[in-house]
């Protein structure tokens, strides 16, 4: 392969077989699709190349603008990268629940950075929200992205992340396992696959604090439902126009506890270094196991990879911290129970 810049490293990331977790465990061949291996190391790139690039050709950013988003951290990666090809400026707006690693690397990359409280309501001035408002109402030529609402972003995956999972099973898969944060992932990739096979089951995840699932399950925003959790990327506290709810046959919520574990997990048994949020794709995998045969064909999509994530799943102090790992690395007052 040879490519004129690293935008044409974006896409055709491999499927790869989970035999050494599930092969025992669950009847169905389930596959890993590895967005870790884009090469801003999630499926954000995906997302950010079709939003820009779309908007350029709708007119709608002009030579030396100033990108903005309100991100939880790889949407901001793949933006910055892109905007270092392209000559963009970028500033990104986060929740301090990112943590130090995934800011280093988006400094690295020339974005400038405003934190925001975590638990700020959407509405709230200081939200990462109103913030990324507040700079694109104020920085001329600025183009704020809106990952929540542009629906470019399931577009995305509807063009390419589909496509390549349709192609890459012959037309095989039976079920496909996503995560939800923007939706743009699950609905993009599950729209393609639900046109080219209606009776494809489309698994979402999602994270407990989380509404979407009581928003999937009653088409009421209940905020009741919201408190913290850990999981970067996984879940909303709003409800995004990226999330096709029509397109879910089953909505899974994963805890913080079972996706640590297993997120560690597929490294240490499958070798594959991933973000915390594929450790709770993988557990609803292991949630639906029951309903699987050996003629089905799982596909679970992996939204990130796990170095960004090395000062909290995968150091074992922070795991004791939660109570997740006992000193003696066993896990406490748990265990996979798979
Ligand atoms: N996992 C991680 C690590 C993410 O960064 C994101 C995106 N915020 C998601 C899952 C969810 O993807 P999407 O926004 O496409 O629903």
């Amino acid at each position: 392969m040879r490519y004129d810049s690293v935008l044409q490293a974006i896409g055709n990331t491999p499927l790869i077989r989970l035999d050494r977790i599930c092969g025992t465990r669950i009847s169905a061949p389930v596959y890993g699709k590895m967005e870790s291996m884009n090469p801003g190391q999630s499926a954000k790139d995906r997302a950010a190349l079709y939003m820009i690039e779309q908007a350029e050709r709708k007119g709608r950013i002009q030579a030396g603008a100033t990108l903005i988003e309100a991100t939880s951290g790889n949407t901001g990666f793949s933006i910055a990268m892109i905007a270092a090809i392209k000559g963009y400026k970028c500033i990104l707006t986060l929740t301090d629940k990112a943590g130090p690693e995934k800011q280093a690397l988006l400094k690295a990359l020339g974005a400038k950075i405003v934190l925001c409280p975590k638990d700020a309501a959407p509405e709230d001035p200081e939200s990462y929200y109103s913030r990324a408002e507040e700079l694109a109402g104020t920085i001329p030529n600025s183009f704020y992205l809106r990952q929540n609402w542009n629906l470019d972003n399931s577009g995305a995956h509807y063009h390419s992340t589909g496509p390549e999972i349709w192609k890459d099973t012959e037309g095989k898969v039976t079920h496909y396992v996503c995560c939800a944060g923007t939706g743009g992932t699950l609905s993009g990739t599950a729209r393609y696959l639900k046109e080219m096979n209606p009776d494809i089951q489309v698994i979402g995840v999602d994270a407990y604090g989380s509404v979407l699932k009581k928003y999937w399950q009653t088409g009421v925003f209940d905020a009741d439902e919201i408190f913290s959790w850990k999981v970067e990327g996984l879940g909303k506290t709003i409800i995004p126009d990226n999330v096709a709810f029509d397109l879910i046959d089953e909505f899974i919520k994963v805890g913080d506890r079972a996706a640590a574990l297993r997120v560690r997990e597929l490294a240490q048994r499958e070798g594959l270094l991933l973000g915390y949020s594929s450790g709770a794709a993988l557990e609803a995998v292991f949630s639906i196991r029951k309903q699987l045969t050996p003629e089905d064909v799982v596909v679970v999509l992996f939204p990130d990879h796990g170095s960004k994530y090395l000062g909290k799943v995968f150091n074992d102090g922070w795991m004791q911290e939660q109570g997740y790992l006992k000193p003696n690395g066993e896990p406490a007052t748990y265990s996979v129970k798979h």
